[in-house]
């Protein structure tokens, strides 16, 4: 391509190299990275800017809401260890380190799962999970192979832990889908780029939810408020003009020098193909159909008082065994999505609510449910694992919940790379994130249309402290490239 727009914005590189407040930039998306991108360019003093965000909120994945005695996470909820984010709140004193608890274990049989026990059976599975590795293969089939081996070999001695750990094995695949984010566990590679940072990996936000780290990305540059307009979704985005045109849902047009794209992978799943014109380059597109995001499921509930232990206390986990999943299967069919329930857990400064989580195939037919039905299928879990060690457990009174994956602007929970993922991106040459990052540049070398948000993370995707990362990276492009 040899447009007469290329020449032409070479000039008007030179003569606005002067004047930032020229430089025309939109960021779809007032998510994280969003945000942290228009955080990023204020103070730099790259003021004309416009975030467009198809929620009628700002946030995104991050949705605190006040629930019961405090603010509860419908998305990101806890810090990962000492990083970005960890950085930006530090005065603040909003973190709070969690102790490294197990949950309770609570057994189909109705039978007590002693608490030393189940610590031990944790421990094996993140000796397991968390064990460096080598060949690209599913979770699904090392665990196949190493879990029986390295269990056996864990409890030789203890022939009780022994049965109990191998009934373990589908709780262990849904703390694992939960943790990858995937429906099944056969699609996550065990050889990703995904790097954990040192400190707590538990950081709660106290009961102010995590929308605190929002507020302290914005109260420094209050205007960043002002250039956010919310409920516009973007259609279409061309880029082979010398200022990119980008539309909306509802008919409304705008130009810009550059464009942050920072929706979520599940949405560039979904929407390229009509979102760029002209299409994006070969390797982006396999990339981008490659790497894996489907979702986990959050839902908390209120009761009308606490029936739960109080002290050295996380939650309940529960373990089905092979028993207990036929008599589910045969006599309560129209409850079997129960089965991916993982746990039902305490939550910061809300001492009447319970948080369940849930992981794996079914996600997509628990959203769909109703309060109703999801409320009989919570209490039919209580009763069947913990009706004989409480007496009188109430039904729940609230509820609250946000459906990620039914949502066309998220369409899930976080990214994850593949088996498949891994091959294409071997084969190119390059990590899945660092193609998926990569700017749409004129042939001069001007970025038209820039990546942000969690999957173009190098090695934090998936997370918020990542998401934060490449807001502020995508910024930096711009900044740099009028230096
Ligand atoms: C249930 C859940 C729990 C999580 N827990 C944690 C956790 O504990 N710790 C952690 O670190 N991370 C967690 N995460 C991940 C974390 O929330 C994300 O990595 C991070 O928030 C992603 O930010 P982002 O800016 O990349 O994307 P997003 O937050 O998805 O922002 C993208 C924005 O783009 C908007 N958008 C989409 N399409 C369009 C369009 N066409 N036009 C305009 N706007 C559009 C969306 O509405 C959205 O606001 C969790 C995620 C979920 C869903």
């Amino acid at each position: 391509m040899n447009k007469p727009y290329k020449t032409f914005s070479c000039q008007i590189h030179f003569s606005l190299s002067f004047d930032k407040v020229m430089v025309k930039i939109l960021i779809i998306g007032a998510g994280a990275a969003g945000i942290a991108a228009a955080n990023r360019l204020s103070e730099n003093r790259f003021t004309n800017f416009t975030i467009l965000e198809a929620e009628n909120r700002v946030g995104g994945r991050i949705y605190s809401v006040k629930f019961g005695n405090a603010f509860v996470d419908l998305g990101a909820e806890f810090c990962h260890g000492e990083n970005i984010i960890y950085d930006l709140v530090r005065k603040y004193n909003l973190l709070k380190p969690t102790e490294m608890i197990f949950p309770q274990l609570c057994h189909s049989s109705k039978e007590l799962v002693r608490q030393d026990i189940a610590d031990e059976l944790f421990k094996a599975f993140y000796t397991i999970y968390m064990a460096p590795k080598q060949e690209n293969q599913s979770f699904g089939s090392y665990f196949d192979q190493k879990y029986r081996e390295i269990v056996t070999a864990h409890f030789q001695d203890k022939s009780h832990c022994k049965g109990l750990a191998l009934e373990s094995f589908d709780l262990f695949k849904k703390w694992v889908t939960s943790y990858e984010g995937s429906f099944s566990w056969y699609t996550p590679t065990i050889v990703s780029d995904y790097q954990i940072c040192k400190g707590n990996h538990l950081m709660t936000w106290q009961g102010n939810g995590c929308g605190s780290l929002l507020k302290v990305l914005t109260k420094k540059y209050p205007a960043i408020e002002d250039k956010i307009i919310l409920n516009k979704e973007v259609t279409d985005i061309i880029w082979d003009q010398d200022e990119a045109v980008v539309k909306c849902q509802d008919g409304s047009r705008y130009t810009a020098d550059h464009v942050i794209v920072t929706v979520s992978l599940g949405v560039l799943k979904e929407k390229h193909q009509s979102l760029f014109y002209p299409p994006l380059p070969n390797n982006k597109e396999t990339i981008i159909r490659k790497l894996g995001m489907d979702s986990i499921h959050q839902i908390f509930f209120q009761f009308p008082r606490r029936w739960w232990p109080v002290s050295e206390f996380i939650g309940f986990s529960f373990l089905w065994d092979e028993e207990g999943m036929d008599d589910l299967k045969r006599n309560n069919a129209d409850k079997f999505w129960v089965k991916d329930l993982i746990g039902l857990f305490c939550v910061d400064q809300n001492p009447n609510v319970l948080e369940a989580w849930f992981s794996g195939e079914f996600i997509p037919t628990i959203e769909s449910l109703s309060e109703e039905i999801i409320i009989e299928g919570i209490m039919f879990v209580i009763e069947k694992f913990l009706k004989d060690r409480f007496v009188d457990i109430p039904r729940p009174n609230g509820f609250i919940r946000h459906n990620w994956y039914s949502n066309p602007h998220f369409r899930g929970g976080y990214s994850h790379q593949t088996i498949k993922s891994r091959e294409s991106s071997t084969e190119i040459g390059m990590s899945e994130p660092n193609i998926l990052a990569e700017p749409l540049c004129t042939s001069s070398g001007k970025p038209m249309v820039l990546f942000a948000g969690e999957a173009t993370h190098p090695i934090y995707y998936s997370v918020l402290h990542g998401a934060i990362e490449t807001g502020f990276r995508e910024a930096d492009r711009i900044i740099a490239y009028y230096k």
